[in-house]
């Protein structure tokens, strides 16, 4: 007849705690975890280690004795999420052990970061250390490490008025009444819309006014996949066109047509808002929309 197991169960443990000394180096270390200071040691090397060791653990060789206060924030280089806490955990809520590079230190330290999820952990997070307002010289003197404050949101509204120059209140009066007027310079034949006061190419004062049309040709565009409130839906396309008669494209959303089929050299007329409808503003251009002419050869200049 086969017996049971025999199974005893024993604890082994040091009811008043165990004392062990520290040496120097780990001594200096809780020292100044006390006086809420984090210090590292410099090797022969130069390199400061934190926590201190006695040794350097890449040579072998003691350590200088010299004493470097490092952080107190630092950065997260890794960490293992504990979802659940144990009874003699720093933190009884989920949390983060952590390797934390303190600023000043060459190598990292363990400790608990609070973090509200494991999602909030990322290489390269910032952390400063929470410190108990009672010390007694031992590690958890600091009671975990906190995200630092990086972001915040503020509500953000401005008002602003714009006062259009001469030049873009004239060219608007034009947008109103539904015609685009552009301004010639009669030095270099360039016809510039919107109406400026002055040539971009050759710097002389601008007088002459003309009436452009309201068609053009796409020359560059972009589709757009975020949503704008003046644009027909997502995605829409912007474009610069060079209307009939100019020397310089403007800028204009294209409508009437699915994005994918815009393209280089299409042909394209102003779609106006009702004539009811118009104030002066470039809203009453709803967008430019495809004629069905033949494309158009770009690059030359304007008929
Ligand atoms: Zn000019």
């Amino acid at each position: 007849m086969p017996s049971e197991p025999l199974v005893a169960e024993h604890a082994l443990e040091f009811p008043g705690g165990y004392t062990r000394t520290t040496g120097p180096v780990i001594g200096r270390f809780l020292t100044e975890l006390r006086e809420g200071r984090i210090v590292g040691v410099r090797t022969a090397e130069g390199r400061v280690l934190v926590p201190p060791l006695e040794y350097d653990p890449d040579t072998g060789e003691p350590v200088t004795g010299e004493f470097v206060e490092v952080g107190p924030a630092g950065t997260v280089t890794g960490w293992a999420w504990v979802a659940s806490p144990r009874k003699d955990h720093p933190l009884d809520r989920p949390f983060a052990w952590a390797l934390i590079k303190l600023d000043g230190a060459d190598t990292a330290l363990v400790h608990a970061v609070a973090a509200d999820s494991v999602k909030a952990m990322r290489p390269g997070m910032r952390v400063r250390p929470r410190f108990r307002g009672e010390r007694v010289g031992h590690i958890t003197d600091i009671a975990c490490f906190v995200p630092e404050v990086t972001t915040m949101r503020a509500p953000i509204r401005t008002e602003y008025r714009v006062q259009p120059g001469r030049s873009l209140s004239r060219f608007l009066e034009g947008i109103r009444d539904g015609v685009f007027l552009g301004g010639r310079c009669t030095r270099c034949d360039k016809v510039y819309v919107p109406f400026r006061t002055s040539c971009p190419s050759c710097g002389s004062a601008i007088s002459e006014e003309v009436e452009v049309p309201d068609t053009g040709t796409v020359t560059t565009f972009a589709i757009n996949n975020l949503p704008d409130p003046r644009a027909p839906e997502v995605p829409f396309v912007s474009a610069y066109i060079l209307l009939d008669g100019t020397d310089v494209p403007m800028i204009a959303l294209v409508g009437g047509v699915p994005a994918h089929e815009v393209r280089q050299g299409m042909r394209v007329k102003a779609v106006w808002v009702s004539p009811e409808e118009r104030t002066l503003s470039m809203a009453n251009v709803r967008w430019f929309a495809p004629t069905g002419e033949p494309d158009a050869e770009l690059g030359g200049p304007h008929a």
